[in-house]
């Protein structure tokens, strides 16, 4: 099958967080296919990446300044850098809950801060929260950032609307990367469980709504939360009971 939009992004320069591997990576790629100039970076920079803590505000100022003098304008940030951290409520350390909002939330801040003043109208930005966005999911540092998350985006969409940036969030839901491997087998069995489309999901699963949110094609959308989950956060928690029922129907 042909394309039906060929280089949707052709032109555009494009900052990519967290692009090393699993999500970040694959959306890199994905972008370059539609034509974007991606800039990928990483914490650990690889042949691919640049270097770039999003924690630090130093490199996004690095960044932003490097990227002012060769190219001079920026049209879209995918801000995907994230980390988890599955201690429960009882057990989680305030360190450890400030690190992930560190990752989590400030550097998508930073990001939008130092990047900004290079967008002209029509640039984008996409922020990837999570399901633990949308419920209250047991690794609470994890869950707080990625609400707090959903809240700077839809500061900055209402913020950034009058100069033509668009703000939107992706909600992704058990994505096969690095990330989720590292996850018990219970909790990719209970996640599977409470998914509809009963499976898992992958990176290329994600990365054409992030290619469509940054592109002209989503001129009219800023502010919204678009789940990539198979269904889970869709049901509200319900899908046990349903499940249960249907269990005894013959
Ligand atoms: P991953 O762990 O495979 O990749 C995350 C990348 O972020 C890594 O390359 C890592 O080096 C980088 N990173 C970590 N700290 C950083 C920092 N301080 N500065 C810059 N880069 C940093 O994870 P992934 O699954 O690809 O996750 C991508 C995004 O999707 C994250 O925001 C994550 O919270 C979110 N997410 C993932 C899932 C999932 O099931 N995989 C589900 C929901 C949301």
């Amino acid at each position: 099958m042909t394309d039906p939009h060929p280089g949707r992004l052709l032109g555009k320069v494009v900052v990519v967080t967290g692009a090393a591997r699993g999500q970040g990576a694959a959306e890199a790629e994905a972008l370059t296919r539609e034509g974007a100039h991606v800039i990928a970076t990483d914490v650990e920079p690889g042949t691919t990446c640049r270097r770039l803590d999003v924690t630090s505000d130093a490199e996004w100022a690095e960044l932003a300044a490097e990227l002012r003098e060769s190219h001079g304008r920026i049209h879209g940030l995918v801000n995907n850098a994230g980390i988890t951290w599955r201690a429960r409520l009882g057990d989680v350390r305030p360190e450890d809950f400030g690190r992930v909002h560190a990752v989590n939330v400030t550097g998508p801040l930073l990001g939008i801060q130092h990047l900004t003043p290079l967008m002209p109208p029509g640039s984008a930005i996409v922020n990837v929260g999570s399901v633990a966005a949308l419920s209250g999911h047991y690794p609470v540092a994890y869950t707080a950032s990625k609400w707090a998350l959903r809240g700077l985006s839809k500061a900055a969409a209402t913020e950034l609307g009058p100069r033509g940036i668009r703000v939107n969030t992706i909600h992704p839901g058990f994505i096969e990367t690095e990330m989720t491997v590292s996850a018990a087998p219970a909790f990719r069995e209970a996640n599977i469980r409470e998914t509809p489309l009963g499976r898992t999901g992958t990176v290329d699963e994600i990365t054409p709504l992030v290619v469509f949110l940054l592109s002209a094609d989503a001129s009219f959308i800023t502010g919204a939360e678009i789940p990539v989950d198979g269904g889970h956060t869709a049901h509200g928690g319900v899908k046990s009971i349903s499940d249960a029922l249907l269990e005894g129907t013959p």
